[in-house]
């Protein structure tokens, strides 16, 4: 059992009341009708699956039953930030190294930023 930190109700709150809903900030083509199939089928379907880093889409479904986004490392399972629609991630796999060095600096500025 753990806690996600909801940036909607701004607390902690038990894992079993949320649900994951895949990758977070994909956007919808503007022109669907100028597409090529290829390009409408990799927005339907396929999804990046990357060892480290990941954003997600994640809906606080037993609570304020809003959606909302998680920045997550794909090998520890650490959360590292949470963050309301519209906004951008502070943390990137491009800001975050794979060492331990970058995880730590990253639990730590997510610690802060749920404290402030
Ligand atoms: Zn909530």
């Amino acid at each position: 059992m753990f806690q996600i930190y909801c940036p909607y109700c701004e607390e902690l709150r038990e894992e079993e009341e949320f649900h994951p809903k895949g990758e977070a900030h994909i956007a919808r083509p503007l022109d669907p009708e100028a597409c090529s199939d290829e390009e409408w089928g990799d927005y339907l379907f396929f999804r990046d699956n990357p060892r480290g880093v990941h954003h997600e889409l994640w809906v606080h479904a037993v609570g304020c039953r809003k959606f909302f986004n998680i920045t997550r490392h794909t090998v520890s399972y650490e959360i590292l930030e949470t963050y309301r629609m519209g906004e951008q991630p502070t943390i990137t796999a491009e800001s975050v190294s794979g060492d331990l060095a970058g995880r730590e600096s990253a639990a730590t500025a997510r610690q802060e930023g749920v404290r402030a």
